[in-house]
């Protein structure tokens, strides 16, 4: 025989390419270099034991077959694979492993290149003998469905969340994207499909991960010469949950390389779940392959809560800590703080916080100055909702007639005194404080402002009633 190892090689992967995808093709096969051909042994470099072993695993059969092709029955193949020792010295050495004797790497040294941060992986890659890989799942267990309040903004995306939990790569909504502001939850959902999918799977590898530290190991990848185990490590998971992905806008590498460890996980039916902070459509500096494949599955929006959803995320948040707060404080910092669930959560610490250390019982005005204090003085705004609900209050009349078209007297006056606050405390148009007020337009709003104006001026009474309410609705 006197073919070298490079033309055996080339025969092999000629047989190979017929016989795998192009996909595993490229990730499997391309890697590997021919070292030597000696005493009928074809030794092949491959990147790394991990790569090895996933060989070994999936095309043992295969390599058999088209060895004894080449070499004949007594063909062999060896392995020699490259280690990376801790220090990143990355001279290879070789262990001889004939295809037939998986055993014999048993006691070789495994290679760690991947850094999880806080949570480390005890061994990121195969034990030998074992399949199941040992990865921590970096799953917050707070953040449970359980946990998770449902509401009008966020049904579908919950939903789908569910269903992809229940079926994880087997519904439509692969990659399942979930998109919104900051602070509405989309992080508390990716992890608690995670969870969900841990109770219910519990054999099955999840992994969740931030964009940004995804970005860092890469990049250390490559400063360590480490990426295709970095990729291959990716490429095992059966979920695969990548937070804020509009962190990659700009990062062409690392977009590459999501690029294919997406590809290689959506077409073995492993789940994809991504949020970002906006839609597809608008993700600037994202490759155009990428974002085409983030709508194959589907994309679902977190929208702000109502009103109602945000006394309920309070109350289960007191409820699990263990805190009992009047009703009106409650409904307070959920009237004021309307855009954002996190700054909500923050509030509420915040205003534990200072009761306890000031030894003061938590009512209304405590909550009201510390909201002062918590939301940035530009943000802060009374809303259109709370002055209404506060002149509502005080003239003991429901809210719902204040909201409607109706001329009864006693009504249209507190409609118009919440329309002249809403124009002197907030900075919302005449035409929006008309449409919040049963219904109005601009003109009826001004007129309000200059009924209340005169009024003030000639009735006492009148100038009492809205010099209360001044002090009731103004924050410190
Ligand atoms: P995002 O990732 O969208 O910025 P997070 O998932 O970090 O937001 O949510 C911020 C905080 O709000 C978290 O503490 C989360 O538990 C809480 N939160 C958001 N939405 C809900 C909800 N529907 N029910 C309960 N808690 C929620
Ligand atoms: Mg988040």
């Amino acid at each position: 025989m006197n073919k070298d190892h490079n033309q055996v090689w080339q025969s092999c992967l000629e047989v190979i390419k017929d016989n795998v995808s192009p996909q595993g093709f490229k990730t499997w096969f391309e890697p590997i270099k021919p070292v030597k051909l000696e005493d009928n042994i074809l030794t092949i470099q491959v990147p790394s034991q991990f790569f090895y072993e996933w060989l070994e695993e999936h095309y043992v059969t295969l390599l058999k077959k088209i060895i004894r092709k080449e070499l004949g029955t007594d063909g062999r193949l060896e392995y020699s694979i490259i280690m990376e020792n801790n220090h990143n010295n990355s001279n290879p050495y070789t262990i001889k492993v004939p295809t037939s004797n998986r055993k014999a790497v048993k006691n070789a040294p495994v290679s760690m290149p991947l850094d999880m941060g806080e949570s480390p992986i005890k061994n990121p890659f195969i034990i030998p003998g074992l399949r199941k890989l040992n990865v921590d799942s970096n799953l917050n267990p707070n953040y449970s469905f359980e946990n998770f309040i449902e509401g009008d903004c966020n049904r579908l995306a919950r939903s789908a969340g569910y269903a992809v939990a229940n079926k994880p790569g087997g519904t439509a909504f692969n990659p399942l994207l979930i998109y919104g502001g900051v602070g509405l939850g989309k992080t508390h959902l990716a992890h608690a499909i995670g969870i969900e999918i841990k109770n219910k799977y519990p054999e099955k590898t999840v992994l969740y991960v931030s964009s940004e530290k995804f970005t860092h190991q890469f990049i250390d990848a490559v400063r360590n010469n480490t990426v295709n185990d970095f990729s291959h490590f990716y490429q095992m998971m059966d979920v695969l949950i990548i937070d804020d992905v509009q962190f990659f806008s700009g990062k062409e590498k690392t977009q590459d390389v999501f690029f294919h460890i997406f590809n290689h996980l959506h077409q073995t039916g492993k789940q994809i779940i991504l949020t970002s902070d906006k839609p597809p459509v608008e993700m600037q500096g994202m490759e155009q392959r990428l974002l085409s494949r983030f709508k194959w599955g589907l994309s679902a929006d977190l929208q702000v809560p109502s009103l109602e959803t945000r006394i309920a995320i309070l109350k289960k948040k007191m409820y699990s800590d263990g805190i009992d707060l009047p009703d009106e404080v409650v409904e307070y910092l959920a009237y004021s703080i309307t855009t954002n669930v996190r700054e909500l959560e923050g509030a509420l610490i915040s205003l534990i916080a200072q009761s306890s250390l000031n030894k003061k019982s938590i009512n209304l005005e405590l909550a009201k100055q510390m909201i002062d204090k918590f939301v940035k003085n530009t943000a802060r705004e009374v809303s259109i909702d709370y002055i209404q609900k506060v002149v509502c209050d005080y003239f003991d009349l429901p809210i719902e007639l204040l909201k409607s078209k109706t001329r009864k007297r006693e009504i249209v006056q507190a409609r118009q005194i919440a329309m002249y606050f809403a124009k002197k405390m907030t900075k919302s148009s005449l035409a929006s404080i008309g449409a919040h007020c049963g219904g109005k337009d601009h003109a009826t709003v001004l007129h309000a402002c200059r009924t209340v104006n005169n009024l003030q001026e000639t009735d006492k009474h009148f100038r009492k009633y809205l010099e209360d309410l001044e002090k009731k609705l103004s924050i410190s």
